[in-house]
């Protein structure tokens, strides 16, 4: 990233112009990561030339997020490289961009379409789109870059003003919020006072989650989904050799990929709302297909582009009952990692140094302050309760989404306000069917809109980088539409 083109100001109470000519209107984004990046992208591409687009950024890396920005090379994308595009209407942009990179900038990688590329090459290729948009002289003046922490935004007369650190402040016709995935809750005990403790890991993305480790030490992770995962791949490359422990209520674990296999004509042209009916309909598929010779994986994949859809054709008590009964199955059936990630963590299974458990943990013993500690847990259908006692324990739950309970400030005074509210299943923050935020008492903010997962409620899937990338090209169609120079 070209660092002159993030703006810093320093100082107190600096009122920060968003450039181009008086009346241009402006859209500020909170948060650079893939959802709120391609928003900027897409905005810059549909808008008047007069808009600005003000993209805000707590952290140095532009365009990467927790999901980017992983050093480690062993951390693939769970979508092959012809699926990555930032563009529907050029499916093939990453690819085309991969291929273009040198050997030694692919390390040995085959630039195809199936191919599971690093994550951190991913998030250099977000990085290029937005230096590709800097280039372009008229659309370098649009894009602002700001490093900063918004800490509120309030509603103005015919604006919005955001509140950054050190009271730096930016008006905005529309502001949009992109803050994506935050870091899992810990499973609730009657005593939680080992959370305070050195040895429990609240955020498995952060630096220090598996640093410093005793190579030797028995590790509990919990959960045992796409973030396990990574913690796992990251302790066998670091050489841990003690070992791993993964526990989650179900203890299921997300499936691998595998080549499109033949797919036999759909049971029906239709697909039922009912969750019930759904799921034996996919069960049934399932089978045919396994018949036929070819793969359950095709039936998920079928339906994919029309999960939003489903979701929001389902009434309100099917959502439930699916987020209650089958979340788990769905999430790792549908969310599934590349053949040589699964292959690696069957390797540790089998060397029975990877253990996943099914269970839900009770309570914690620490020894003494600096460890072991004992994790007592009930197992699945058991009444009895069962302990694992390790020198670490690392929260790998996926990203919380109840908002309600998010410690974040800006999201904390956004709720105290009542300008925003969480959606009914606590996926997310309440919005639209046009991401437009809804506020405590359901009234529709014409000014206040929000992107990727934090819309999980209205939208279900999105989460992975097609079904945001297409939200997010919507959204900024609409947006263009809504901002006319004054
Ligand atoms: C570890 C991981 C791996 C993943 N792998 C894949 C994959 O392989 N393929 C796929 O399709 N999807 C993957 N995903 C899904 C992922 O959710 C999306 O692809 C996407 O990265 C979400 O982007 P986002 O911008 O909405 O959120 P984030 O990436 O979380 O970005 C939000 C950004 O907002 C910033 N921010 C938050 N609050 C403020 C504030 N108040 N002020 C300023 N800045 C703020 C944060 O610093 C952050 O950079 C993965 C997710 C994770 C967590």
């Amino acid at each position: 990233m070209d660092n002159a083109s993030v703006t810093e100001l320093s100082g107190p109470a600096t009122a920060l112009p968003p450039g181009g000519p008086p009346g241009a209107p402006t859209i500020a984004i909170v948060g650079a990561g893939f959802s709120g990046t391609l928003l900027a992208l897409h905005l810059l591409r549909r808008s008047p030339t007069q808009t600005r687009v003000v993209l805000i950024e707590r952290n140095a890396q532009f365009g990467r997020g927790p999901a980017y920005s992983s050093g480690n090379s062993s951390h693939l994308l769970n979508v092959p490289a012809g699926k990555m595009s930032g563009f529907q209407g050029d499916p093939h942009d990453f690819l085309h961009w991969l291929q273009g990179l040198s050997e030694s900038e692919l390390c040995g990688l085959a630039p195809a379409a199936s191919t599971f590329v690093p994550r951190h090459i991913y998030g250099r290729y977000i990085r290029h789109l937005i230096n590709q948009e800097l280039k372009v002289p008229e659309r370098g003046d649009q894009l602002k870059l700001v490093r900063g922490d918004v800490a509120d935004i309030e509603e103005v007369p015919g604006a919005v003003r955001l509140t950054l650190d050190r009271n730096r402040t930016i008006t905005a016709d529309r502001v949009v919020l992109a803050v994506g995935n935050f870091p899992p809750a810990p499973p609730p005990v009657a005593d939680p006072s080992f959370y305070d403790s050195p040895l429990y890991k609240p955020d498995p993305w952060a630096a220090d989650a598996l640093a410093e480790l005793d190579p030797d030490l028995p590790v509990l992770l919990i959960g045992t989904g796409l973030t396990t995962i990574d913690s796992v791949i990251s302790l066998l490359d670091q050489g841990h050799r003690g070992p791993i422990t993964a526990l989650s209520r179900r203890g299921l674990v997300p499936h691998r990929h595998v080549a499109p296999g033949l797919c036999p004509p759909p049971e029906s042209d239709r697909f039922p709302t009912r969750v019930n009916a759904l799921a034996r309909m996919l069960r049934r598929s399932s089978a045919r297909q396994v018949e036929a010779g070819g793969t359950w994986q095709s039936v998920i994949d079928e339906i994919r582009p029309i999960t939003t859809e489903l979701w929001q054709s389902m009434c309100a008590a099917d959502r439930q009952r699916f987020l209650r009964h089958l979340r788990p199955w769905w999430d790792t059936h549908r969310h599934r990692v590349s053949g040589p990630v699964a292959d690696r963590v069957e390797a540790a299974r089998a060397s029975g140094q990877l253990r996943i458990r099914a269970g839900r943990i009770t309570g914690y013993r620490l020894e003494r302050p600096d460890g072991p500690v004992e994790v007592t847990f009930r197992p699945r259908f058991q009444q009895t309760q069962d302990s694992v006692t390790v020198g670490r324990v690392v929260n790998c739950a996926g990203p919380d989404a109840d908002y309600s309970r998010i410690r974040d400030p800006l999201v904390r005074t956004l709720l105290g306000k009542g300008l925003v509210r969480p959606d009914r299943l606590c996926l997310g923050l309440d919005v639209t069917g046009n991401c437009a935020l809804l506020d405590k008492d359901g009234a529709i903010s014409r000014r206040m809109f929000a992107v990727g997962p934090v819309t999980k409620g209205a939208f279900w899937e999105m989460t992975a980088v097609p079904d945001i990338r297409h939200q997010a090209e919507t959204l900024a169609g609409q947006l263009s539409a809504m901002v006319r120079p004054r």
